[in-house]
């Protein structure tokens, strides 16, 4: 079996991985990966910051 990140050989300690570093690799990548899923653009129903407060009482 082989790092999947490197292809360097599996280390039993952090299998599947060969290596902390190709497993932080690996995690980073996945988090990335799932980052990209999320819309980064604010979509048509997001309130413009000028918007009037909807309870009156909190302005300063
Ligand atoms: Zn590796």
């Amino acid at each position: 079996m082989s790092c999947p990140i490197c292809g360097e050989q599996t280390a039993q300690r952090w299998r599947p991985f060969c290596s902390r570093r190709c497993a932080d690799l690996d995690l980073a990548r996945w988090l990335n990966g799932s980052y990209t899923l999320e819309p980064v653009e604010p979509g048509p129903d997001e309130l413009p910051d000028n918007s009037p407060d909807p309870d009156p009482s909190r302005r300063h």
